[in-house]
């Protein structure tokens, strides 16, 4: 997967200080540049230590606006300003119920969790096992303990805790699939990247309407790993379960 330079991996050298430090540096950015509004995102981002959802050998880039490598196959943690461009358009706010594609980090799901507070809920589906349970750890060692994790292929949504107000898909794909659809509330807004015919990923805003109908804004040109389809076509994902001890196909 081409596209972005991963920077070397080294020992870490910055102090938690210099961590808060740059963290508040770069919220203070993303205010500047006009990407960041919302004064619940705002706090969310000051509040969350990103730099503890980061494998230890690129800690001290957690405030470079670089993706950086996951444990899993195909993994990334998205660059630092690319939550505000999933959260801002999407409205994401106090006591929504909220669904994210692709896990990663957690990271997401934890600033997520800190924007929907006690009211809300943020279920988070992850394909990768590997990828998973590096979420799961980063989780549970910044005390998010009720962020509902499930592993399995987030094409299909989770359906158990639907309806959702909003959905973050955060892997590019063809189309918004038709399962996440079906999942968001009426009123709902749903984003994702997609791919166009040219190779191109365009951020896209998709709102559903009260009559259900939907309608799409593209929004910015963005470069994420693609949403892949877990071959066996997984029947319900189940939270937390154990990755099958066989799949067809599989190698
Ligand atoms: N939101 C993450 C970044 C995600 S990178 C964060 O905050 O760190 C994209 C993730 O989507 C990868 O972890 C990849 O394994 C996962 N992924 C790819 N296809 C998927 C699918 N069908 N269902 C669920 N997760 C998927």
């Amino acid at each position: 997967m081409g596209g972005w330079i991963v920077p070397p991996p080294r020992a870490p050298t910055k102090t938690e200080s210099a961590h808060a430090e740059e963290r508040r540096r770069k919220v203070r950015e993303l205010v500047e540049r006009g990407l960041l509004t919302s004064a619940r995102i705002k706090a969310a981002l000051l509040k969350v230590r990103r730099e503890d959802f980061i494998p230890r050998e690129y800690r001290d880039y957690a405030y470079e606006e670089v993706p950086l490598p996951l444990p899993g196959a195909a993994a990334t943690i998205s660059c630092p300003h690319s939550y505000p461009l999933f959260y801002e358009p999407l409205g994401l706010d106090r006591g929504q119920r909220f669904l994210e594609i692709g896990t990663g980090s957690g990271y997401g799901a934890a600033v997520a969790r800190e924007v929907v507070g006690d009211e809300g809920l943020v279920v988070s589906i992850e394909l990768d096992p590997l990828t998973q349970d590096f979420a799961r750890r980063n989780l549970e060692r910044a005390g998010y303990r009720d962020v509902v994790l499930v592993l399995g292929d987030g094409w299909l949504g989770h359906a158990a805790a639907a309806p959702y107000d909003r959905i973050a898909v955060t892997a590019a794909c063809d189309e918004i699939p038709p399962p996440l659809i079906a999942q968001l509330r009426p009123g709902g807004r749903a984003i994702a990247p997609l791919l166009g015919e040219d190779g191109r990923q365009m951020l896209t805003l998709l709102t559903k309407q009260a009559d259900g109908a939907t309608r799409r804004e593209a929004l910015c040109e963005v470069l994420y790993v693609a949403l892949r389809r877990r071959e066996d076509a997984a029947p319900s994902p189940r939270a937390a379960s154990p990755p099958p001890p066989h799949r067809a196909g599989s190698h």
